[in-house]
């Protein structure tokens, strides 16, 4: 594919798309959008996720009567499907995109690739294997913990769990909120640990990685981890059905790759475009302070002044915005330390 004909690239070898991010269209008044939009939103990641959790429901997770009672059996079963999960899914774009670079640095933002940049930032000075056991060691324990404390909390009939047959039209509903919850609570939690203390000690672990990749998705810090995965206990206040909870869970965890995929499109078989959304949370990681959310379903950069489409006046009002913030911390360093 000519990835030349829907952005540039620079001297470094970065591409950029053409194409600026846009809000969700509802918001803008853009209606005759909304179909593409609708489809967009549906296919292919989030019916990837719907039909994961479907699977987890009927073919993985225990019945109700043994999530009655916390067990290691069943909570280390659960722990090797995720980790099993996650190693098929992250593994296999790690291995055709940044292994044997099956489309080079075709719609590749940043043209390097990480292994070729050893950093003393890594355990062992390597992004890959850092990222990795970061995944294992921590997030994926942390998102097996609240997985199953969420199911037991349901078992337990501590949920507000709701039938399909009698609440259909609000779990169908829910279900298509599932993706406006999940921003809204990660622009939240991210938004807080981009506060200074919060993020020296948590979340720069997982902005060591400049240039993400897909092993960064979920190297986080256990903090952040607890925070990013306890989105599912939403699903305990709200009326709702585990296997709504499993898509947002689900969604959640395998979903994280999304912003860390690197390339703006995976060419699968051939000259299958695989659109990844992942400009957004690549803006993320590559200027710091923008774009907290993901891709503007609930805009709250937009309406907060965080939000970077990719465009040369997005950059500029973000400059602006450092500019400004600079200037207050000078007047305030200048405030607390007395003239000598
Ligand atoms: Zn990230
Ligand atoms: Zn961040």
């Amino acid at each position: 594919m000519d990835d030349l004909k829907s952005g540039s690239r620079d001297k470094r070898d970065n591409w950029t798309p053409n194409a600026c991010l846009e809000i969700a269209p509802f918001w803008t008044g853009k209606f005759e959008r909304l179909g593409a939009w609708f489809v967009g939103y549906l296919w292919p990641w989030n019916a990837f996720h719907m039909v994961t959790a479907l699977l987890y429901w009927f073919y993985i997770i225990p019945d109700v009567q043994t999530m009655r009672h916390l067990a290691w059996g069943w909570a280390l079963f659960l722990f090797a499907v995720n980790a099993a999960g996650i190693f098929v899914m992250y593994g296999a774009v790690e291995f055709f995109y940044y292994i044997r670079r099956k489309q080079g640095t075709r719609f590749k933002y940043n043209g390097k690739f990480p292994a070729d940049h050893p950093s003393e930032v890594f355990w062992f000075k390597s992004q890959n294997l850092d990222n990795f056991l970061r995944t294992y060691l921590s997030s994926v324990p942390l998102w097996t913990l609240c997985q199953v404390l969420a199911l037991w909390a349901f078992a337990n009939g501590w949920g507000n769990w709701v039938d399909w047959r009698t609440h259909w039209v609000w779990l169908v509903l829910l279900t298509l909120l599932v993706p406006a919850i999940h921003e809204v609570h990660f622009f939240c939690i991210h938004r807080l640990i981009h506060t200074p203390l919060l993020y020296k000690w948590v979340h720069s672990v997982h902005h060591n990685s400049i240039n993400p990749s897909p092993w960064s998705s979920l190297s986080m810090h256990p903090v952040e981890g607890f925070l990013y995965f306890a989105e599912v206990f939403w699903h305990l206040i709200i009326p709702s059905h585990p296997i709504v909870m499993m898509f947002q869970l689900n969604a959640t965890a395998y979903g994280a790759i999304n912003g860390h995929i690197g390339f703006d499109t995976l060419e699968i078989a051939g000259d299958v475009p695989l659109e990844s959304h992942a400009y957004a949370h690549y803006l993320h990681h590559k200027y710091f302070e923008v774009n907290y959310g993901a891709d503007g379903l609930i805009p709250l950069d937009k309406w907060l002044g965080s939000w970077h489409d990719g465009s040369k006046e997005a950059d500029e009002l973000m400059k602006e915005r450092f500019r400004k913030k600079k200037e207050r911390m000078k007047a305030k360093s200048q405030i607390t330390t007395p003239a000598q």
